[in-house]
């Protein structure tokens, strides 16, 4: 019986491959690949001689069978996606479960992915995220997924087109409030580019964007601050007075209330002001 590999390809420098990508995608007999145009320019650069076949989203279910057969007929077949790792918003689960539902062996040569790129890139909190794919383009799903994300704690990462880009910020901003953003763009290629700032930014709102980006986002705070600090159930203005009225000063105050609900300094300066305009504060 034959093995399937699934292997990483870079997403955008050509030099992102691993040695081990390089021998296995030379040594088996096919490469089921999404678009055979693509992936032929990395085989050419790396001299990699193996059958290309085109395994996409539009043909998966009838590939994947023609695939199972020649690995149980004994033959060793890669694939591979456009860019990064197959599987991660790309095609590929549905070869891996009838691979695994055959006895068939899988192994995993793992390289690139945009998203881990741009988080480690972003300067958010790494130690725990969520990965979160592209938006769903249909409205309900859409309104979902939004409901689900605003509640994430972690650091999030999402795939974004240019063409759905204005859409995603406006309505991530109305969802999950003005949060810090990272879009990184082009990564590992020439125009490389990281803009930071927040969802409600003239920089983030009027961007026009171009070429290939994630966005990261920073988790929600709101989720975090309640569980384990009564202090947090008050009124922002009462828990500022609560640590003021015990000697600390305004400074000392803020950064406390700051500390206790995961904000930055000036984000319960603009709370308080807020509620002092007579605004609610965010539930
Ligand atoms: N399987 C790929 C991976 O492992 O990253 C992702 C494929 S998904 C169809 C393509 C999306 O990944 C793009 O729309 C973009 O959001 C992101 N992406 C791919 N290459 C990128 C790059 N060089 N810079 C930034 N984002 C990239």
């Amino acid at each position: 019986m034959g093995t399937l590999y699934l292997v990483a390809t870079p997403i955008g420098n050509l030099e992102d491959i691993t040695l081990r990508a390089i021998n296995v995608l030379k040594a088996v007999e096919v490469i089921a690949c999404e678009d055979t145009r693509r992936t032929i320019k990395l085989c050419n650069h790396y001299d990699v001689k193996a059958k290309l076949t085109s395994y996409h989203e539009h043909n998966e279910h009838t590939k994947s069978d023609n695939l199972v057969k020649m690995l149980l007929a004994g033959k060793d077949i890669a694939l591979v996606s456009d860019a990064g790792t197959p599987a991660i918003s790309d095609p590929g689960t549905i070869l891996v479960k009838k691979a695994i539902e055959n006895n068939i062996k899988i192994s995993p040569v793992p390289g690139p992915s945009a998203f881990v790129a741009a988080l480690i890139a972003s300067g958010l909190p790494t130690s725990k995220f969520m990965f979160y794919g592209f938006l769903s383009k249909k409205n309900k799903e859409r309104e979902q997924e939004l409901e689900e994300i605003s509640h994430f704690r972690e650091t999030i990462i999402l795939y974004i087109s240019p063409h759905s880009y204005k859409d995603d910020i406006i309505d991530l901003f109305n969802k999950l409030g003005n949060r810090r953003v990272v879009i990184a763009r082009e990564l590992t290629k020439i125009y490389e580019e990281f803009i930071r700032g927040n969802l409600n930014d003239s920089m983030i709102k009027d961007y026009q964007p171009k070429g290939e980006m994630c966005l990261v986002i920073e988790g929600s705070h709101e989720s975090i601050k309640y569980e384990t600090n009564p202090l947090c159930d008050l009124r922002i203005s009462e828990h500022l007075s609560f640590y003021a009225d015990q000697d600390f000063n305004r400074n000392e105050a803020m950064k406390m209330v700051a500390k206790d609900r995961g904000l930055s300094k000036n984000e319960v300066y603009k709370l308080v002001l807020k509620e002092k305009k007579g605004c609610k504060q965010p539930s």
